[in-house]
């Protein structure tokens, strides 16, 4: 009875706030947040959820954490009920970061805040801040790896043998996708013009190599086709791939092409996210190299963040000209990525992301 009450009295504030100033969220502590999370298909968003819905318990406040199994009419629809039960915040990480305008009109009707989660929201005004990785340096972090490991040195055109590279990035709709792409061809880009890497199947621009819902399946085949298509004798060096769940799908391709072998070894494959089966394939061998972003960090911003936006403080952000969001440049705090290649796996386990058992 104590949680209705609690939860009518706050959608009551909510609706006073109509019309005034932009929020007059009741200050304090107490009430429930709504976490909107994409999907369980990829670790990440799981810790993502469950270290959020902790740590908003320890700063007071109860939770509803829910998922959207990558489908953007189940999140809008999730979205909506959290605002129908009065939810005080609302943090979420988008499936298509463009598609949550009207609902989270509907948001701002109630006075409800609302945090962008890893993924900044696009076209809305509705959207207070932003918390995430800096996530042009992920790709940067990629695309270094692969100069460094083919050991391509200074671009200069004429220096070495040319080496191929196939290039993926992400989902469409995902706004950090051309943040990715954006680092990765910074640094890609001389060794393009100057001939040190070359991609045979021609595929550079970004709505060429985008993959939807970032589905490794989907990478796995075009991969396959690539390889079928364009590496008849030759051989792939290295793929720029944005996402642990795509780098394994790529693998999957290369290795029913033959490679894998000691004759014809795997090209350098990046990713990101360090998922642990994907940790476990670096340390295999298999994959080369990874992103690792500490979600107990990320989910300890997003809770710094709404508590503070709760009770009438201003929260810490560290860049407030980057994430223009179509409407308005959302202040963020961007975290730092970390990569993470065979040699330095061990850093997962000091930091306690994953257990020495766990990565055996
Ligand atoms: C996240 C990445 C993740 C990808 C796929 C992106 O928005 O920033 O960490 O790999 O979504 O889930």
């Amino acid at each position: 009875l104590a949680a209705a009450l609690l939860t009518v009295s706050l959608t009551a504030c909510g609706q006073e706030a109509r019309g005034g100033s932009r929020y007059k969220p009741p200050a304090g502590k107490g009430g429930t947040i709504g976490l909107a999370m994409p999907t369980k298909a990829s670790e990440r968003w799981i810790a993502d959820g469950e270290n959020m819905a902790k740590q908003f318990r320890k700063a007071g406040y109860e939770t509803d954490l829910q998922y959207g199994d990558d489908k953007v009419e189940n999140q809008i629809a999730q979205i909506e009920n959290m605002i129908t039960k009065g939810r005080r915040l609302l943090v979420v990480a988008a499936i298509d970061g463009s598609a949550l305008t009207e609902v989270l009109q509907r948001a701002e009707d109630a006075g409800i805040p609302v945090i962008s989660y890893d993924r900044l929201i696009m076209g809305s005004e509705h959207v207070d801040y932003y918390a995430s990785f800096d996530n042009e340096r992920v790709g940067e972090l990629q695309a270094r790896y692969i100069v460094d490991k083919l050991k391509l040195g200074e671009p200069a055109k004429g220096a070495g043998r040319p080496h191929h590279i196939e290039l993926f990035a992400g989902s469409p709709d995902d706004n950090n996708t051309k943040y990715f792409w954006n680092g990765a061809v910074k640094v890609l880009k001389p060794y393009l013009d100057s001939g040190q890497l070359v991609v045979r199947s021609g595929q550079t621009r970004l709505n060429q190599v985008t993959t939807l819902r970032w589905d490794g399946g989907t990478a796995q085949k075009r991969m396959d086709d690539l390889i079928s298509k364009n590496y008849g004798d030759a051989r792939v060096d290295a793929v720029l791939s944005p996402y642990d769940g795509i780098s394994i799908g790529i693998i999957s391709a290369l290795k029913s092409a033959g490679y894998g072998t000691a004759a014809q070894p795997l090209p350098v494959v990046t990713g990101q996210d360090a998922e642990l089966a994907s940790v476990k394939s670096v340390i295999r061998g298999e994959q080369t190299q990874t992103v690792f972003k500490d979600t107990r960090e990320l989910a300890a911003k997003a809770v710094e963040m709404g508590d503070a936006v709760l009770n009438g403080r201003k929260p810490q952000v560290n860049n407030t000209k980057d994430y223009h969001n179509g409407k308005k440049i959302v202040p963020s705090f961007l975290l730092d990525p970390v990569s993470i290649d065979r040699t330095n796996t061990g850093l997962l386990v000091d930091e306690g992301y994953f257990t020495a058992g766990q990565l055996k």
